[in-house]
């Protein structure tokens, strides 16, 4: 049986790993979950899966959950704050650690669970995307394993030799006849609108993607292809892929998630309905495979089945995240910070979509910070872009 400890258990894709849970109560067991403040959906896991542990991020509402717990005479211990989350990240009792929390907020928690030698199975792409250099470093020293979650990456691994597999980032793959790397991209919910038609986008329209159901924040990168261009870097660190091996395509319908092409001309695909839980199951259970009654892709019934370059003039911010990788670590903690609070001011209605391309142009090209050489100096620029990003955004309020 595995142990599994869950960060971001009440979000998306934290529900989707519990639900495979619920389904295979043999093969897991829940050890600990941590959330921030959704104190109503944390106390019904913890009815559910009685971890030994919870943590919230904010301490009213951990103190909230205990007073609920303890009137139902639930056992689970409550803490509160990065440091306890950090500590369960890293428990001892636990096998493998889902890194599902949003955003920079989830950096150190992954890295105490890399520190702490765990299997990692990355959702938190903000945590790579931050500091790749630093992260696979970690990773390699510690002996922790990592394995993706995100549906593209997912669908690379999946495709993968074995060797590959056990070893993400340190081959080189020309060494095992690979070619490119083909990340596919729906072109989320605008994919057929025109440049001029986007800035009247509202935050409800930008949230409903026609595939996937997400979360806020990636549902308005995924809007915007932020989300593709963070997927981007996340795929040159964990694949140890060169910018010559890498090709991006759109995909509207969902259904090939990614490829990888070989030298002899072989295009190895996975294919499936768009549903997270099948990314997430193989995660789970490598390298067996487990059911949770998946649906199954009916050929029948597709229509279209369509393939295309992206158009890096409709969705600027996909170049933009390109370049900035190419550009180095500093660029790419910039634009993740810069981007996290363009996204949150977008969501509250404080700017329109197309100003979150603008704020993050106009950040990159003002602010010039060094090459960090540690997991402070990622902070330390993340922390100084979070004051830009957010004076800029209040100039444009005004
Ligand atoms: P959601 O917004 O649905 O969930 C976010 C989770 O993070 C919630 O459990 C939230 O808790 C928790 N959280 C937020 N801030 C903190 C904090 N400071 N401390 C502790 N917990 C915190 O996001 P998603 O599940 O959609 O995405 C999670 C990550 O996975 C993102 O990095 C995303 O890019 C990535 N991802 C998601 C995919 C998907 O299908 N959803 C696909 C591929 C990658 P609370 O509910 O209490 O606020």
């Amino acid at each position: 049986m595995k142990k599994i400890t869950i960060l971001g258990s009440t979000g998306s894709i934290g529900v989707n790993a519990l639900s495979i849970i619920k389904k295979n109560p043999n093969l897991f067991k829940v050890v600990a979950l941590v959330a921030n403040i959704n104190v109503a959906v944390m106390f019904k896991q913890c009815k559910l899966f009685s971890p030994d542990w919870v943590a919230m991020g904010d301490e009213k509402s951990a103190q909230k959950l205990k007073k609920k717990l303890k009137n139902k005479n639930i056992k689970t211990e409550v803490l509160f704050g990065e440091k306890d989350i950090c500590k369960l990240a890293a428990l001892k009792e636990t096998d493998q650690v889902i890194s599902a929390i949003v955003g920079i907020a989830g950096l150190l928690p992954t890295l105490s669970a890399i520190y702490a030698g765990k299997a990692i199975l990355l959702a938190n792409k903000e945590s790579l995307v931050t500091c790749g250099h630093l992260f696979m470093q970690a990773l390699n020293l510690s002996g922790a394993k990592i394995f993706p979650i995100d549906s593209e990456h997912n669908a690379i691994f999946q495709v993968l030799p074995l060797e590959i597999q056990k070893n993400l980032g340190v081959v080189p793959l020309k060494k095992y006849n690979i070619k490119h790397i083909i990340l596919t991209a729906s072109g989320g919910p605008f994919y057929k609108f025109s440049s001029s038609d986007l800035s009247q986008i509202t935050p409800k329209q930008a949230c409903f993607h026609p595939n996937w159901s997400m979360g806020k924040k990636i549902s308005v990168d995924s809007a915007t292809m932020m989300n593709k261009g963070l997927e981007y870097a996340e795929a040159r660190w964990l694949f140890n892929a060169l910018e010559s091996e890498i090709k991006i395509l759109i995909h509207p319908e969902s259904i090939i998630h990614s490829m990888v092409q070989y030298y002899d001309g072989a295009l190895l695909a996975q294919l499936s309905v768009p549903d997270i839980r099948i990314s997430l199951s193989y995660a789970m259970s490598w390298p067996d495979r487990i059911s949770f009654e998946a649906p199954f892709l009916n050929f029948s019934k597709i229509c279209n089945f369509s393939l295309c370059e992206p158009n890096f003039i409709q969705f600027p911010c996909l170049k933009l995240a390109i370049d900035c990788f190419s550009q180095g670590q500093a660029a790419m903690t910039t634009l993740n910070a810069t981007n996290e609070i363009a996204v949150e001011a977008f969501l509250n209605s404080q700017i329109s979509f197309t100003d979150i391309y603008k704020i993050n142009i106009e950040i990159l090209t003002s602010a010039c910070f060094m090459e960090p050489h540690s997991i402070e100096d990622v902070l330390e620029i993340d922390r100084k872009t979070r004051i830009l990003a957010k004076n800029k955004v209040s100039s444009l309020v005004c």
